[in-house]
């Protein structure tokens, strides 16, 4: 088979959000798994609309997802001249006509139209008037009056439209700039797109494209829609649903492999496997197993997900990117030696780096004040022999090994008569200002023992009767 090339074309008129991401992951995969080239191409024809910012985003986003490209971006706006080139080959052989039907006039038919209860088309008043270019003129295609177009959609299956449904469109509009349509078929075309792999928000756009491909003498591309994503409720997915931009996901702490997977399995399947590496993905993904109905967003999976990765990671890995995250809760260290002894108690507990960042803030910060209602319960005058027990009985220790710790907790607890869940959550509170932690043995190691003594004295103190 001949190279497989397929193509990501994002507009930048906005954050570049999952639904892009997954489409540009789509495209990825399929190139990947065929060893084919993937064409990154930024369609920034609606000048008014398109931002340099959004596009830096997109290229951003598509780099920590670690989807690269083989060729581009390309830029829409680089190209008007082939546009112009091909509106010429159109026109020579009768495919396209110019237009000067002022915008009033489309307008007026337009509403005429919708009040008839009917879809507005263009009437085809300039198509027999053998106009020439000249101001306020567009160029619009010769669609044809009757037949159906159809092709057979790699993820959908047969798909067929009445061509009296598809109106004499717009090819180039009167300022010289390409429609949609238009520039995403020269361009599908001149970059020999094999494979067109986008949202099945565009499938009424595809039979007017194939249209065009047929009136240039082309051969289409393969094309295969893929199902949007929908919030649990099955509403198009928005922030309301929790989803945002791709970066918003990088700084609430989410691992590009967790997210990969996610957006993977997001319309995608292989049979029952929810985890997959990016190798894996690579070598299973395949259109047939592209679902046919709606993907839905569930915001517990990803979290799911990126506790697992978390997990996978090594713990100097996983130091150095939570170094990033530590100066929102006011540590900024280099130490990644400590640093990864922190991150190994914390990788089982935590689902984003945000998370664990707060949980790592502890070992670096004093952590009074303690948490109001941990310390009104546990940090009582009843607590504090047992406290006062356990300082001293650590000060005489040389250093706080397991052993010699287990021993000195169950000597303390009888002695104390306290229950050990109780001695144990007192330490706890005086040790990170939480109920909840890592096991308290290794905090202790972590810490070093003069540190634990300190926290127990400040403990002890702020015991008031
Ligand atoms: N620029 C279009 C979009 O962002 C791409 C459509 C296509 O893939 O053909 O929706």
């Amino acid at each position: 088979m001949a190279c497989i090339r397929t193509r990501f074309s994002p507009s930048p008129t906005g954050f570049f959000h999952l639904g892009g991401a997954r489409t540009a992951l789509f495209n990825w995969l399929f190139a990947r798994h065929h060893q084919g080239v993937f064409v990154l191409r930024i369609e920034d024809t609606d000048v008014a609309r398109s931002e340099t910012r959004y596009e830096q985003d997109i290229l951003d986003s598509l780099r920590w997802l670690g989807l690269d490209w083989d060729e581009g971006p390309y830029h829409q706006s680089d190209r008007l001249k082939i546009y112009h080139d091909f509106i010429g080959r159109l026109l020579d052989v009768g495919a396209a006509y110019y237009c000067d039907c002022p915008p009033e006039r489309l307008e007026e038919k337009r509403k005429a139209a919708l009040a008839r209860g009917e879809n507005p088309r263009y009437d085809g008043h300039c198509r027999d008037r053998h106009l020439g270019p000249g101001p306020n003129t567009a160029v619009r295609f010769r669609s044809p009056p009757a037949g159906t177009t159809q092709w057979n959609d790699l993820s959908k299956g047969p798909i067929a439209f009445d061509n009296q449904e598809l109106d004499d469109l717009v090819l180039l509009r009167a300022d010289g700039v390409p429609t949609y349509n238009f520039a995403v078929v020269v361009d599908d075309l001149s970059m020999e797109i094999t494979h067109v792999i986008r949202g099945d928000d565009h499938i009424p756009n595809t039979p007017r494209q194939i249209l065009l491909y047929r009136a240039l003498g082309a051969t289409p591309p393969k094309f295969a829609h893929i199902p949007m994503i929908l919030g649990p409720d099955k509403a198009k997915l928005s922030k309301r649903h929790g989803a945002l931009s791709v970066l918003a996901y990088r700084d609430m702490g989410f691992l590009p492999p967790a997210l990969v997977n996610f957006l993977a399995r997001l319309g995608w399947s292989h049979g029952d496997q929810e985890i997959f590496s990016t190798a894996e993905l690579i070598e299973y993904f395949s259109l047939e197993h592209v679902s046919k109905s709606a993907g839905i967003f569930n915001a517990d999976k990803l979290l799911w997900l990126n506790g697992h990765y978390l997990r996978e990671s090594t713990d100097r890995d996983l130091a150095l990117i939570l170094k990033d995250f530590l100066p929102q809760q006011g540590v900024v260290t280099d130490d990644l030696d400590y640093l990864s002894r922190v991150v190994a108690t914390l990788k089982p507990r935590a689902h984003t780096l945000v998370e664990m960042a707060e949980m790592a803030r502890f070992y670096f910060h004093d952590p009074r004040p303690y948490e109001a209602k941990a310390a009104r319960k546990f940090l009582t005058p009843a607590s504090r022999p047992g406290l006062a027990a356990l300082r001293d009985r650590l000060a005489a220790l040389p250093e706080l090994q397991e052993e010699a710790l287990n021993q000195i907790f169950s000597e303390v607890q009888k002695q104390s008569g306290l229950k050990m869940v109780v001695l144990a959550q007192a330490v706890r509170v005086a040790l990170t200002g939480k109920t909840a932690s890592p096991g308290l043995f290794e905090i202790m190691d972590i810490l070093g023992k003069e540190e634990v003594l300190r926290r127990l004295t400040a403990a002890l103190e702020s015991i008031t009767d």
